[in-house]
């Protein structure tokens, strides 16, 4: 419980469908940190308990919502770059995680992430790594909304040994937070090549009784689909709708090389894709078909990956480039508007995580997780459409206060539920011990 506060801004922008910039409106966030009511400035309550706040030259808008990502790599930003998806993973990521990765790995990495993530407008995250029990009490601990993933892989790692283990002890996670307002814990079986049959149709007929999510690396490259074909005769996404994997409850990440068949079967489920266009561009992975996705009516949402194949979590930059992307691929320029990408970063996001009813938006009932960007700098100026503005001029270097769950964790720039000197501090010690292994 908080003092109810009243944001007044010279821009503010719901992110509803259809909706438009509106000027000079009020923001009514309860004590509990739920949005009470958004009325224009001039009708504002003028609530005597509730804390003021001017925002004069700023856009209030949804938090962004990263859908995809490993935030304990931002340890690993910069390790190993310019190199192919398999080479990357099996000769530099995954033998150097198997050495470090622990507990204080991770917390001190989902530290990093999240106070790059607040700084650039993210409000809430997605993740996808080993002990995410770590990563569930750091978000907890920083007030930031996240939804684990938990991982299951047929490859023995400090965590867990086995598919059932890794399933098990993600399961305990979700026990633990289970009345969290701002922990969700769903399913997250690493890819189609690292899980065997009987381990997927397990994750689907748990996902179905227990009402849980499942999130997953589907059709990454080119070359995964050519293998897959080589060894089962079926192409990845029709494996997953055969075991029954696809539907709504279903998230696809990164889904670069598809067939107009696959794309239809996407489009039939329900199944919702994340696309992460920095990744795919630096690891030369592809790129995603947005445009035919959006066009087949499949809910896109955007998601940074980790931050050793980015190398940022910046979600306004990932907006930029795929709206960047988008018109490159169909040399169309307005196969992705600004709008729409922003969409993707928020609303779409939340569909995608199942979590709309919740957040994504600005609307009465949904929980207060908003920003404001600044757009007083010669960067941001003039202004004639603030979203385009955020997008293509911004890209999240203007964000200035941010809001989860009615609490204020960013105000005039600076974190106020993470001590920076603290969490760069604890990233130079690991670099260097991970960087000291290389020269033994
Ligand atoms: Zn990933």
């Amino acid at each position: 419980m908080s003092n109810p506060k009243e944001i007044h801004a010279r821009w503010l922008y719901t992110g509803s469908a259809g909706a438009e910039v509106l000027e000079h409106q009020t923001l009514c966030i309860d004590e509990v940190g739920r949005i009470s009511a958004i009325v224009d400035s001039a009708d504002a309550p003028k609530n005597r308990d509730a804390e003021q706040v001017h925002l004069d030259n700023h856009l209030l808008m949804p938090g962004l919502i990263n859908c995809h990502g490993h935030s304990a790599m931002t340890l690993l930003r910069g390790y190993a770059d310019d190199l192919a998806l398999m080479p990357w993973l099996q000769d530099h990521i995954w033998p150097t995680e198997g050495r470090w990765v622990d507990a204080d790995f991770v917390t001190d990495g989902v530290n990093l992430a999240m106070a790059e993530m607040i700084k650039t407008g993210t409000t809430t995250f997605s993740d996808q790594y080993f002990f995410p029990d770590a990563t569930a009490k750091a978000a907890s601990e920083a007030g930031m909304r996240c939804q684990i993933n938990f991982p299951v892989i047929n490859v023995p790692t400090q965590w867990a040994q086995t598919p059932n283990e890794y399933i098990s002890k993600g399961l305990q996670v979700r026990e633990r937070y289970k009345n969290s307002a701002l922990i969700s814990v769903i399913f997250g079986p690493h890819a189609p090549y690292s899980l065997d049959e009987p381990t997927l149709q397990r994750i689907r007929t748990l996902s179905h009784e227990l009402d849980m999510g499942v999130q997953m690396h589907v059709q990454e490259t080119k070359t995964e689909v050519l293998h897959a074909v080589e060894l089962t005769g079926e192409r990845p996404i029709t494996t997953l709708d055969r075991l029954g994997l696809l539907d709504p409850s279903m998230q696809c990440v990164h889904m670069t090389s598809l067939s107009k068949d696959d794309i239809a079967r996407v489009a039939r489920s329900g199944a919702h894709v994340i696309h992460c266009p920095s990744s795919n561009m630096k690891l030369a992975s592809g790129a995603c078909p947005v445009h035919s996705l959006l066009k087949a009516g499949i809910n896109v949402a955007l998601g940074t990956d980790g931050a050793a194949s980015n190398n940022g979590l910046n979600l306004f930059a990932e907006a930029r480039l795929a709206a960047l992307l988008a018109k490159l691929t169909t040399e169309d320029p307005a196969a992705l508007p600004a709008e729409q990408a922003l969409y993707m970063a928020t609303l779409g996001g939340a569909r995608a995580l199942g979590l709309d009813h919740e957040t994504g938006s600005l609307e009465t009932g949904k929980w207060a997780d908003c920003i404001a960007i600044n757009f007083d700098s010669a960067a941001m100026q003039p202004v004639y459409n603030p979203l385009s503005q955020a997008v293509y001029a911004g890209h999240g270097a203007h964000v200035e206060a941010s809001w989860i769950a009615g609490r204020l964790v960013l105000k005039n720039g600076k974190l106020t539920t993470l001590d920076e000197t603290a969490v760069l501090q604890r990233a130079v010690q690991w670099r260097d011990k991970i960087a000291s292994q290389d020269l033994n």
